[in-house]
């Protein structure tokens, strides 16, 4: 895959700064007068309009949006650090501060979320647990009320046993007068 189609590919289509429109250009977030270098982390994709936005007054914002969605798509951004950006370079570096800061920020959410999910599957799992002894007492106790059914059958049919074998007495005694 080319360098452009892979930016293409790797922003959908969307334009990065409006996440709106369709991305029919390909942006260097740091332009090349200012040592942008035509990399996929200094590539994104940008409707007409904010292209135009961005070059007509170097938005920090933009650049900023750009620089987070490259982070967030696995790009280095150390490269960033290493050219001199002539005046802009403080801009620049808080620029990047503050991505670092949000990525920091990102990752103490991934990490609680993760926490989150531990927690909540061991109390599903405690859950499971309960639900399984439950039903192993019920089915205990199922077992034991069957148990006590035989046992009340066994006792039914002696009983209707003995009724019969004493109705076979009384007649033979009847007979026997
Ligand atoms: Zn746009």
């Amino acid at each position: 895959m080319g360098l452009y189609s892979y930016i293409r590919y790797r922003d959908q289509g969307i334009c990065v700064y409006c996440e709106d429109e369709i991305g029919q250009e390909i942006d260097h977030v740091l332009p090349r007068s200012r040592g942008g270098k035509t990399i996929s982390a200094n590539l994104v994709l940008a409707c007409g309009a904010c292209n135009r936005a961005k070059y007509s007054h170097l938005d920090e914002e933009m650049i900023r949006k750009a620089f987070v969605h490259l982070s967030k798509h696995g790009e280095s951004l150390d490269w960033v650090y290493e050219i001199s950006v002539n005046s802009d370079t403080e801009s620049f570096r808080s620029v990047l501060a503050a991505i670092k800061e949000e990525d920091h920020k990102d990752e103490e959410r991934d990490r609680q979320d993760e926490l989150d999910w531990i927690q909540r599957n061991q109390e599903d799992e405690a859950r499971h647990h309960r639900s399984l002894d439950l039903q192993k007492k019920f089915q205990t106790r199922e077992k034991s009320v069957e148990e006590l059914q035989k046992m009340l059958d066994r006792e039914h049919k002696k009983i209707v046993r003995l009724q019969e074998e004493l109705a076979k007495n009384i007649s033979n005694t009847k007979k026997l007068k």
